[in-house]
């Protein structure tokens, strides 16, 4: 029961591959173990918030020192319905970074799957007012993915591009290819994000001091996801940005999958 332990590397050749092999099944599980508690951590510090606020306003409906409008109710609902999605995503999160497991790598038209998520999102553009566009690439862009979890890491970050910009704005999206890399990028004229929050948006539950008052009902979530889904791929996410005038979110993909 002793994972702190790790065995010397002594002995025959199948002895020394046998202490590599538990060795490394022991950092494995230390490492599961930390992001377990830090996991556990986290999220009893997201939901405490909300639900105390919760409590104690039904409380105080129950007890009648807080007026039983449909206002105050309204906003009890609302309190509730993020905490299930808070759960939601959490669910998400937990496949997500136990995915590099089970990916289904396929060859796919990267092109094709960015303009579909495109399309998808017409409506919600439209009803906001908010122009949105897609960039063809000029040759084939295929590369060896999970179709249904990187149209999963476009969708999150097309519509948090949606979500960040205000009506009258633009948001563009586009595939390229560079070297031996697919790249996928959604630039938009939104709120932007200050520099010293540019690395933290990607850890999950973070949500940048603006997005907080703008009560965009973000649970910190998405990203988080997103990144350990093009992890698992052997990829990199990263965004550029200038508070107040946008953002450009990336995604760069390795094209042909190497069994690591
Ligand atoms: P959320 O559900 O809160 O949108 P995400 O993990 O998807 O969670 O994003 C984390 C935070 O990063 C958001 O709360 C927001 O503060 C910031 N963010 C993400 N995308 C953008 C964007 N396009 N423009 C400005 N801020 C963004």
């Amino acid at each position: 029961g002793n994972r702190e332990a790790f065995f010397p590397r002594k002995g025959t050749q199948e002895v020394r591959q046998l202490v590599n092999a538990i060795n490394t099944l022991l950092s494995e599980f230390n490492n599961v173990e930390n992001w377990r508690k830090q996991l556990m951590q986290d999220l009893t510090h997201e939901l405490r918030t909300p639900l105390t606020s919760v409590l104690t306003r039904l409380e105080a409906i129950i007890d009648g020192v807080y007026p039983k409008t449909e206002e105050n109710l309204n906003s009890i609902y609302s309190d509730i319905e993020r905490l299930a999605r808070l759960v939601n995503n959490v669910q998400q999160l937990s496949d997500a970074e136990g995915a590099r497991f089970k990916l289904d790598f396929k060859d796919v038209n990267v092109a094709n799957l960015v303009k579909s998520v495109h399309e998808s999102f017409l409506f919600v553009a439209k009803e906001k007012n908010i122009s949105l566009e897609f960039v063809h690439p000029n040759r084939p862009c295929r590369a060896q993915i999970d179709h249904d979890r990187i149209i999963q890491v476009v969708t999150n970050i097309v519509s948090n591009a949606l979500k960040y910009t205000p009506p009258g704005g633009k948001v563009i999206v586009g595939v390229n290819i560079s070297g031996n890399e697919v790249i996928i990028y959604c630039k938009d004229n939104g709120i932007g994000i200050a520099k010293e929050e540019l690395t933290l948006v990607f850890n999950r539950f973070y949500r940048t001091d603006k997005s907080r008052s703008r009560e965009s009902g973000g649970t910190g979530v998405g990203l988080s996801v997103s990144r350990a889904l093009v992890e698992a791929h052997g990829g990199t996410i990263g965004v550029e940005s200038v508070e107040g005038n946008g953002s450009t979110f990336w995604v760069r993909l390795p094209i042909s999958h190497t069994i690591i």
